[in-house]
């Protein structure tokens, strides 16, 4: 089985044939989580600072198929050609295509150094079925993390956002650009403002978010395992907000 505790994503976003490279190691604390929230609320973000300090794979679907679009149609698969459709127009991928693509990815749900699911799930059949395979799997979550923030904020920070189309690091024209316009300062990569970031398509994006995804708050709040975080304010402190709680659930006996 494919274990990991140093973020190798490889497995995750280049397919299920790709195995880790990071040998398993024991983790003090190992945390399975998901993050939750509406689009633009930084939950990328967030989800980075997070895997530094816990040291599980940030899993995200939507990367999956970000990473997908780079590839030469000819290589994809019909069904991962369609999903590409549903994404540039900011609509969710059917759920039948993102349920095949976790469960041939199944084996990151069962690594020994957790994991941190990020815009996974987006739907209750979605949310259902993960909680399937993680019984089947023998494996607990341990929260999901609801980050919460403002509608007008959400629309200022996501018409402001940037993401490098290599290592995928966030900026924010004007709070935080890069030194060099264009140019990431990590890896010298292209900055590019995200397709689905473009206003028309971002309205599109809440409009399903409260839809199909804001319903999973009600559903992990009655399984006990909903903590919610204010995400405004700077990533460092939203980032404290979220340690202080997790640390918190830590201090209770793990069932
Ligand atoms: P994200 O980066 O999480 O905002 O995802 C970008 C896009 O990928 C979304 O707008 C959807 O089109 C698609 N996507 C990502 N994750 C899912 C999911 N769990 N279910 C359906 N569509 C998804």
């Amino acid at each position: 089985m494919a274990t990991c505790v140093a973020n190798d994503r490889a497995a995750w976003l280049t397919g299920p044939r790709t195995t880790c490279s990071h040998p398993p190691s024991a983790p003090t604390r190992v945390w399975r989580l998901v993050l939750l929230g509406p689009p633009g609320v930084g939950k990328g973000t967030q989800a980075s600072l997070l895997v530094n300090r816990i040291g599980a794979c940030h899993l995200s679907t939507g990367d999956v198929f970000r990473a997908a679009k780079s590839m030469k149609a000819c290589d994809l698969s019909p069904a991962m050609r369609q999903a590409l459709e549903y994404m540039k127009r900011g609509d969710l991928v059917p759920d039948s295509t993102v349920l095949s693509m976790l469960q041939e990815r199944a084996g990151c749900l069962r690594c020994s150094g957790g994991f941190l699911l990020d815009g996974f799930p987006r739907t209750v059949a979605q949310a259902d079925a993960l909680e399937k395979l993680l019984d089947e799997n023998q494996v607990k979550l341990d929260a999901v993390l609801n980050y919460d923030l403002p509608i007008d904020q959400i629309v200022a920070r996501l018409s402001g956002r940037r993401t490098c189309t290599s290592c995928k690091a966030v900026y924010h024209v004007p709070n935080n650009p890069p030194k060099v316009e264009g140019v990431c300062d990590t890896c010298h990569g292209k900055i590019i403002q995200r397709e689905d970031d473009k206003p028309e398509i971002v309205r599109n994006r809440m409009e399903i978010y409260n839809r199909s995804t804001a319903p999973l708050i009600d559903f992990y709040e009655k399984r006990k395992l909903l903590v919610t975080v204010s995400a405004d304010g700077s990533p460092e402190k939203v980032m404290n907000a979220t340690w202080q709680q997790l640390t918190h659930l830590a201090s209770d006996p793990q069932d």
